[in-house]
């Protein structure tokens, strides 16, 4: 059995930047902050560690009862900022899942930073939730690492055999060293694709074990994957 554990912005879709602005929007509604700060990076991390580090940076206490306003707010806001920004399912993504799916021997997951209700609110928003049975997500963590290890227990239990971990194949599928690095953490192998926050030749530098253009490259990419 395999398992291919799919990153989100970047890789299924670009929102232009909807995630953004809806933290933008959540940051000034309900913690007075203008303008946040362009120094915390959003790029491959959990929504836990940018807001977070958000909060750290405008001098807002970091504490669950915050944290909990955050994603309430995050949430709420995001709908009509997925409306608002101009976004698209990325090249090759619908036809990818669409082939993995009917092979019949791929389970399908996420492993995003995006929040469950979140990832939900996005992937739901461009028709592709439904491909998606489980995932890791950010809602708890701020390490992807974390993010990882829980996707792949959580791909180890569907599967349901015992030992299936050793037999088991996990392939993650990211458009961010933190996508590559994540991977490796737990044993997984990592495609890296460019069509979100990093080039080619800064991937290449992460040492994916597999890297394309884009997910068009499907033939390529299930050639390596059955290998
Ligand atoms: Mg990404």
């Amino acid at each position: 059995m395999k398992t291919c554990l799919f990153d989100i912005d970047g890789t299924l879709i670009q929102t232009g930047g909807a995630g953004q602005v809806a933290f933008a929007q959540t940051f000034a509604d309900l913690f007075g902050v203008d303008e946040i700060t362009k120094e915390v990076s959003f790029s491959g991390r959990s929504d836990r560690a940018i807001a977070l580090d958000l909060m750290r940076s405008h001098g807002i206490e970091v504490n669950e009862s915050n944290w909990h306003v955050f994603r309430n707010g995050y949430a709420e806001r995001l709908p009509a900022a997925l409306e608002e920004c101009v976004g698209r399912v990325l090249p090759g993504v619908e036809s990818l899942l669409d082939t993995l799916r009917q092979r019949g021997d791929v389970l399908i997951g996420l492993l995003t930073g995006n929040l469950e209700q979140t990832a939900e609110l996005k992937l739901g928003y461009y028709g592709l939730w439904d491909h998606f049975p489980f995932g890791g997500f950010g809602d708890n963590c701020t390490e992807r690492n974390d993010i990882a290890a829980i996707a792949v227990e959580h791909a180890v239990r569907l599967h349901g055999e015992p030992g299936a971990k050793d037999a088991h194949t996990v392939v993650v599928i990211g458009d961010t060293m933190h996508d590559v690095t994540c991977a490796h953490s737990v044993g997984a192998k990592a495609v890296a694709v460019p069509t979100g926050g990093q080039s080619a030749d800064e991937l290449a530098r992460s040492n994916p074990d597999l890297l394309v253009d884009t997910l068009e490259q499907s033939d390529e990419l299930l050639a390596w994957f059955d290998n």
